[in-house]
This record gives C-alpha cells, structure tokens and sequence, in this order.
C-alpha cells in the first residue's frame, strides 16, 4: 500500500494552488475542467479570472456561450467551456444547484468523462473514487513496472483497477492530489527524480533500471498537416470575424477560411471569402503565412488582406466587425489572435 508515504509527502511538498485555498465543489469543478489536457502554470490565471466572474455555479449556469467562451480564450480545447456552462445548467434545472457527489451522477453531466468524475467525487467529497489521468497513469505504469502500453484500454482499465485499490478508506482526495503532484514534480516524464521519490522503496521500474523508459506507447501516427486560404477583412479600421460553427474550435470568433486548394487559387479563395459576407472587395493582398500546432494536427494558414470598398452591414449572429483591441472581448483561439495581428500589421490584438 502506498498511501501513507505518499500523503505524508503530499503533506510537506504540496503546492499552493489557487483551486486549493478555499476549496469547494464548484472550485474543483471548474479547476478540473481546466486542467483537461492543460499544465497548472497554464491555468492558474485563467482560474482566478473565471471564478472572479463566475463565482457559483448558478452565475456560470446564467451566463452565454460567448462570455464563457471569452474568458477560455487561448486556453485551448474550448468545448470544454461550453461543456463546463451546460453542466452548470444541468446543476441548477435537475439538482437543485447542488453539485452531485456520486461518479455515477458526474457522469450524466455534459463534458463529464471518468477521469473528471472520479476527480471531482474524490476532491470535493472524499469518495472512494480513482481518477486516471496522464500523471496518476504514468507513475502507476512506473511503480508496476507495466509493459503493455498504456493508450490500450486494457492497460488503462488494469492501472485503474490498480488505483483504485490503493485509495485509502480517508483522505480520498488527498491520495488522488497526491499521485498527481507526485507524477508532476517528481515522477515526471523525461527525467524522474527517483531519489527524492517517497515510494522509491516498492517500484518495480526503478528497481529494473527502466523508470525513463515507462510508460510505453504505440506508436503514433504523423500529425497531419492542414492547409487553409484565410481572409482578413478590412475596412481599414476595423476586421470582419465570424464565429466558428463545427471542429475542436467551434463558438470561437475567427477569420473567414476554406481550404487551401493550391497557390493558384488562393486570391481567388480569398475574394469568395470575403464576398460570401456581403461586402464589396476593393483589393486583394498577400500577407504571408501562420503556422500552428495543435495536438492532432499542424495548421498552415496563407493569409490575405482583403480592402472592402464600402463595409456594408453584415449583420449576423455568426458575424462582426471588430475595432483594435476588439478581440479582448470574444472568444478567440491563439492561432485566430496570430492570423488577426499578420492581417492587420499594427494591431494591437
Ligand atoms: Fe517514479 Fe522513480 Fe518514484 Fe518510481 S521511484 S514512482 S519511477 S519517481
């Protein structure tokens, strides 16, 4: 059993997070949400910002897409804000306002996976619960000296089960911090510091000298490369934005794109893009090329500068024109800000 050196370290090393001071359901709630594929150095600010505006679930349950998703700006994967704001509405309509307790009941709020579940039954109500994630399955792939790679179902179900069975009878939520902090200061992914480590004494890697080479994985695929024609529409004093409506960047604010179908046509794209909205094109302009690298992909966007002759009204839900410093206000994505500031040049985005 490893719980007691491990939430005896936890006791002396732990860090002070903001999600920490002043803990509550909704506090952990809203932190695990965030957390989802993010590093705590990136989050911490986006928390304190989000609870300041959002204080209770009942303000978050009351809030917009658009005010949510403006506050999610350049933290990524922003289903997981429009998620987080339905799953305080499903809160408020049928559970009183009152978080549920139970994983089973987590797990029928919207962007509620088991790992978020388990998180948030365990910190906030000391469940008996296990929650697998990148850390807590790295040092649990580490002490076990598993073989199997860990991105199979089967090996993810048997290191939960593993888990599981090390959640001691108090402190549930201690124990779950606890193996996370301990696989984000200590046993890290490159260069673990088994020397400092409080369950050095029963792992089977360090034992076996593998500890650097667990966990293993499958091998992966090569990211694809995605190529877009992107527009920035100008008046001269202001920029025409649209709202995404599908992919992992859906409800954010962006530039008009399409697919890049080769430099030939690019212009031309650009031109349809623009004329698609309404307005009338006075000229069009190249102005270079973004890159980006999301997770599943690398994104090449050409950019061209589109004058317009008049900016006629293009009055739309899922369109406007914005003013410098405009952006602060929407949702935006980072690769959306980057294309904005080549588009415009003097900006300031
Ligand atoms: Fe990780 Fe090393 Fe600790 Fe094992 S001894 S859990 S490999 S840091």
């Amino acid at each position: 059993m490893i719980a007691r050196a491990l939430l005896r370290w936890y006791d002396r090393s732990k860090r002070d997070l903001p999600w920490r001071r002043d803990p509550s359901a909704y506090r952990t709630l809203v932190s695990e949400f965030m957390l989802q594929q993010t590093v705590v150095a990136t989050v911490e600010p986006y928390f304190a910002r989000f609870v300041a505006r959002f204080p209770d679930v009942a303000s978050l349950a009351a809030a917009s897409d658009d005010e949510v998703t403006a506050l999610w700006s350049g933290l990524g994967y922003y289903a997981r804000a429009r998620n987080l704001r339905r799953a305080a509405a499903a809160i408020v309509a049928e559970h009183g306002g009152a978080i549920p307790a139970s994983e089973a009941a987590l797990r029928t709020l919207p962007g509620i996976g088991p790992y978020t579940a388990a998180a948030v039954a365990a910190i906030a109500f000391d469940a008996r619960a296990f929650a697998l994630d990148g850390n807590t399955m790295r040092v649990l792939a580490r002490l076990t000296g598993e073989r199997r790679p860990v991105d199979v179902p089967a090996t993810r179900a048997a290191l939960h089960a593993r888990g599981l069975a090390e959640v001691p009878r108090r402190r549930a939520g201690d124990f779950n911090q606890a193996l996370m902090e301990l696989g984000a200061l200590v046993c890290t992914p490159r260069s673990p510091r088994c020397e400092i480590c409080p369950l050095a004494g029963g792992c089977r890697a360090r034992a076996e000298g593998r500890a650097a080479s667990l966990p293993r994985k499958r091998p992966r695929a090569e990211r694809p490369i995605v190529r877009v024609v992107c527009a920035c529409i100008t008046d001269g004093a202001r920029v025409l934005v649209v709202k995404r409506p599908r992919g992992l960047l859906a409800g954010t604010w962006a530039l008009p794109e399409a697919v890049d179908r080769g430099a030939g046509t690019r212009p031309a794209v650009a031109r349809r893009l623009a004329e698609a909205t309404g307005v009338s094109v006075a000229g069009v302009s190249y102005r270079g090329a973004v890159r980006h690298v999301f997770t599943h992909r690398d994104v090449t966007a050409e950019l061209f500068r589109v004058e317009v002759a008049a900016s006629g009204p293009v009055a739309a839900a899922d369109r406007r024109w914005i003013a410098p410093g405009g952006l602060a206000a929407l949702g935006v994505s980072s690769f959306a800000r980057k294309t904005v500031a080549l588009g415009v040049g003097r900006w300031k985005t």
